[in-house]
């Protein structure tokens, strides 16, 4: 049996996996494979619907937002957001906690002034900074929730009195948020929503329109809206995948069920590297992240030792990412207790061949 700790695209519920399959050969016994209905049919139309209808519900999403599903991962909305909220002359208030919120930064600075209100590189982002101010001035406030690579999370929204957006591809849909806090979230669907393809966006509607831009149709999220998300061919199997995985969220209790076996998930991995003499947490204690739990060795060989005995024993996508070196555990909502105690023992067995 393999245990999939990968960063993402990563683990999704096995139910989902064998109902997709099923409808790449025969989607609801139309004698169609999903991959070939038209986006325009009454079959698709109905998932979509669905899919929203869910991120809705799971999420209280306030009837004022659009949900729209989207291709071009969170990547594109680097862009897309200062293209769509940063007015010609504007500025924007970037919080610095890691790449993803660095690459952000700086899609935005191509579009307008961009202002860095504070940044953890100093500690290679080990920690999220509390103590900074916004300018009033700037048009929004952009931050990431979770910092997948160095495995850090920020839990509470900043205080800040200007429209908020943020990044939530590696924690949207494991912990309860109030929606209302945020004028616009987005997510790469890849980790908690479903397969690569389509990025899930939540915006308030009366934050659009108002840079005096002209946005080129496929980057405006008003089109998108418009278009019920059908401006052009979505990512029709991602959206469908998505729509399975937000179904299986539901009859599992939902979000807030999840994230209790989240907080359990991490607090078991987060013990063992504590009490494990081999093993040290790289992220501050007060922002460890829920989903990506980062740990180091004492020695490069160490490190390679544990490596070869996770996988004997079926650990995969462990490795941390390049830029950090060590390990990373990505806990999303699908992977099961069981995983997570399978990895503890490995490191309990490491302990024990060690000593
Ligand atoms: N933001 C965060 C927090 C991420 O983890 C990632 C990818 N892992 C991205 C943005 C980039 O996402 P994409 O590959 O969908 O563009």
């Amino acid at each position: 049996m393999k245990h999939n700790f990968g960063a993402g695209p990563c683990i999704l519920p096995k139910e989902v996996f064998q109902e997709a399959s099923q409808a790449v050969i025969d989607f609801n016994n139309t004698g169609l494979s999903i991959l070939e209905i038209s986006h325009r049919s009454k079959e698709f139309e109905q998932v979509i619907q669905e899919a929203e209808a869910l991120v809705r519900e799971l999420m209280a999403v306030p009837s004022d937002y659009s949900v729209l599903f989207l291709q071009g991962g969170a990547s594109q909305q680097f862009a897309m957001v200062p293209m769509n909220l940063l007015p010609e002359g504007g500025k924007a208030a970037y919080l610095d906690t890691g790449v993803w919120a660095t690459k952000a930064a700086k899609e935005a600075s191509k579009v307008g002034q961009v202002d860095i209100v504070a940044s953890s590189s100093d500690r290679n982002y080990t920690y999220i900074p509390k103590a900074f101010s916004v300018p009033s001035d700037a048009a929004y406030f952009h931050y990431t929730s979770n910092n997948t690579i160095y495995g850090t999370e920020v839990f509470e929204k900043p205080h800040v009195n200007i429209p908020t957006v943020v990044d939530m591809s590696s924690d949207i849909l494991s912990r309860v948020i109030n929606v209302s806090d945020y004028d616009l979230i987005y997510a790469g669907a890849q980790k908690n929503m479903g397969p690569a393809g389509a990025t899930l966006v939540i915006v308030k509607n009366d934050i659009l329109g108002k840079t005096g831009r002209t946005i080129p149709s496929i980057f405006d999220y008003q089109a998108h809206a418009k278009a019920g998300s059908l401006y052009n061919t979505p990512p029709v199997f991602s959206i469908y995948v998505s729509m399975l995985n937000l179904r299986w969220l539901k009859e599992k209790g939902g979000i807030s069920v999840i994230e209790q076996e989240n907080i359990i998930k991490a607090r078991t991995l987060y013990d063992e590297i504590e009490r494990n003499p081999f093993f040290r947490g790289t992220a501050n204690e007060e922002d460890r992240s829920r989903m990506n739990v980062t740990f180091v060795m004492d020695t490069p060989e160490q490190e390679t030792a544990f490596l070869k005995l996770s996988q004997e024993r079926g650990m995969v996508g462990i490795k941390g990412h390049r830029s950090v070196g060590g390990f990373r555990a990505s806990i999303y909502n699908a992977l099961g207790i069981g995983s997570i105690n399978a990895l503890v023992d490995v490191m309990k067995e490491f302990e024990e061949l060690s000593n």
